[in-house]
């Protein structure tokens, strides 16, 4: 039988309020079960000690705390990213991804259970679309590695959206968690440390843009020529790379925010001087930034990663122009460009188990 009760971290604080006063409660009741979610981190209703007996009865009966199972994980070489897989209650699977960077502590996270825009080089576009996930569903990864980080003292300083899926193509359920991770009296992580990617949906860069929040923009271009980039990401045939640029000036134009754009360097298909030149093109004098990452090779595409030279020669052509460009040294699997390829092999016929499994860490070049 389906789950009747909610989950505690799909609702807002306002929903909160509202379900207080149905429970006859006063409405301080609602700050206080926000505060033991995302403050304390409360895992259970029996933990919100600031509650009357009555209330927490009441959260037990009509709310779920879990909907995420982690089943596999695994730890890099150093033991500096974690990437877990979770099962949700209806069998689809998604990832997450904890990242340590010096100071920072960030976490790639999930919008869909595999993804429908195709890209040919993706493995968790090689899975096809299972499902959007829901509000809570995308909010509890989040707070599933808060508490993990809490027990060695230290928190969540950034949240990329570039785990499975596209964000904008579960454009509401992205926009209501970010919204409740950004609430100031609750989780309060800062618009500014979280990052959306996107492959390009053109009237969702334009929502993005009219949201009012400093939220940082990613577009996953590579190609600089719609011919090219149609042959690597399908959707790209319904919005040209002019009408994404436009869209991304609106975007800039709306929250003076760097845009990043990010490029798998795939070896002799775009990672050529001419593609590196219409780049430049493109983005000269924008606010802008390109992250190149080496192709992460997957199941179903032959392309190769490019070479470091390539790599290298890619950016300088891109420096010469005036447009910063950062490579992305991969040493094995570069975990945000790997995101699909645990739940890819947790969905292959014979499942492995994978704790314990290590992969060598990621680095980055100046
Ligand atoms: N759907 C969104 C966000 C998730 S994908 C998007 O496409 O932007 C996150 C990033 O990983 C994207 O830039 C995507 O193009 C990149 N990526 C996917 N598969 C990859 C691979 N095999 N190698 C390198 N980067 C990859
Ligand atoms: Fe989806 Fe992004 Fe993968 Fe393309 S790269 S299939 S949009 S997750």
């Amino acid at each position: 039988m389906a789950e009747a009760r909610r989950h505690v971290y799909a609702l807002t604080l306002d929903e909160w309020e509202a379900w207080v006063r149905q429970q006859g409660q006063p409405r301080y009741r609602a700050r206080q079960i926000w505060e033991g979610l995302y403050r304390h981190l409360w895992p259970r209703p029996e933990a919100f000690s600031t509650l009357p007996k009555g209330l927490r009865t009441a959260l037990a009966e009509q709310f779920v705390f879990q909907r995420l199972t982690p089943t596999h994980e695994q730890v890099s070489r150093d033991g500096e990213t974690h990437k877990t897989l979770f099962r949700l209650p209806d069998g689809p699977v998604v990832e997450t991804v904890r990242m340590r960077y010096v100071r920072r502590r960030t976490l790639c996270i999930s919008t869909q259970s595999g993804c429908a825009m195709g890209c040919v080089f993706c493995a968790t576009g090689q899975l096809g679309l299972l499902r959007n996930l829901q509000v809570g569903e995308i909010v509890e990864q989040v707070v599933y590695y808060a508490r993990w980080l809490r027990q060695q003292g230290e928190r969540v300083t950034n949240i990329v959206v570039m785990g499975m899926g596209e964000p904008f193509h579960n454009y509401e359920a992205t926009m209501r968690a970010l919204a409740i991770l950004n609430h100031p009296q609750g989780f309060g992580l800062g618009a500014r440390r979280i990052t959306v990617s996107t492959v390009g949906l053109v009237p969702r860069i334009r929502q993005f843009a009219r949201e009012g929040k400093q939220y940082n923009l990613a577009v996953s271009l590579h190609a600089a020529d719609d011919a090219l980039r149609a042959r690597l990401i399908p959707v790209a045939r319904r919005w040209p790379l002019q009408e994404i640029m436009d869209a991304v000036r609106e975007y800039i134009a709306a929250t003076h925010r760097r845009v990043t754009f990010e490029w798998a360097l795939i070896h002799e298909v775009n990672d050529t001087p001419e593609q590196a030149s219409k780049l430049a093109s493109l983005l000269r004098g924008l606010l802008a930034h390109v992250n190149l990452i080496p192709l992460n090779p997957t199941p179903g595409y032959a392309g190769r990663a490019s070479t470091r030279e390539r790599a290298r020669a890619f950016c300088a052509v891109l420096r010469a122009a005036g447009v910063p460009c950062t490579v992305r040294l991969r040493r094995g699997i570069d975990i945000q460009a790997g995101c699909g390829q645990l739940a890819g092999q947790a969905l292959a016929p014979r499942p492995r188990f994978l704790v314990g499994q290590t992969w060598p860490a990621q680095g980055e070049e100046a």
